[in-house]
């Protein structure tokens, strides 16, 4: 499976993010002896670990949600953020980076989903953010790009076309405001084909890699 994964995403010009929450190093190790390097978790505590036990070429990138007290931990090494929602996170990221003499690369996360879920950017104010970084107001923020996640649901057009959203926005966005939006994460173990096919440049791949959890 890994195999066919990293061979597709070479394919579509992506890359693949092992999420390796909640499983082992062990786990880890067998997947990093087959080449992979992009592990992403969502707890800090477990990621923080996980980095200290395991090989220092490995991307670590942070992709659930990220309270605030928690992000000096991993300021140090993170490779890249993916779910910023909010002005406040934003600058505290950009604090911790300055205190570790870094740029820490950062996506922020859209909300596309109809269901109610609680975490993701309005439009409106992803745009404010970028504005913002563009006026030189995170100095050690690197915007990289954006981040969705679709609806729990079997109804795939409707996944479909909150995907097609998140691309929409980047074409938009990198027009008005004359920035390159590079990458666009969205698509897991259940939706990730629909997402390559509408412009993901990162797939968050887990229980398909590593078993369910
Ligand atoms: C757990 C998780 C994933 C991976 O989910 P799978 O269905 O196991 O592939 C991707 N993105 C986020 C934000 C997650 O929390």
């Amino acid at each position: 499976m890994l195999k066919d994964l990293i061979n597709l995403c070479e394919s579509k010009g992506a890359q693949l993010i092992a999420v390796s929450k909640t499983k082992p190093i062990s786990s880890i190790q067998a997947i990093y002896a087959q080449g992979q390097r992009h592990f992403g978790e969502n707890r800090v505590q477990e990621m923080v670990e996980k980095e200290a036990a395991l090989p220092k070429d490995i991307r670590w990138h942070l992709i659930g949600h990220l309270q605030k007290n928690k992000v000096k931990y991993i300021a140090p090494f993170v490779h890249l953020i993916h779910s910023v929602d909010s002005r406040e996170l934003l600058s505290v990221i950009n604090k911790e980076a300055a205190k570790n003499d870094r740029k820490i690369s950062i996506l922020l996360q859209l909300r596309i989903a109809q269901e109610d879920t609680k975490y993701g950017l309005e439009p409106n104010d992803a745009e404010r953010l970028i504005e913002a970084i563009q006026n030189g107001d995170y100095p050690n923020i690197n915007l990289q790009g954006l981040m969705g996640m679709a609806s729990y649901t079997e109804d795939k057009i409707q996944i479909a076309d909150e995907f097609q959203k998140v691309k929409n926005f980047k074409i938009a966005w990198e027009q008005k405001h004359q920035i390159a939006i590079t990458e666009i994460s969205m698509g897991m173990s259940g939706d990730y084909l629909i997402a390559l096919n509408h412009g993901s440049t990162m797939i968050r791949v887990g229980s398909l890699i590593f078993g369910n959890r």
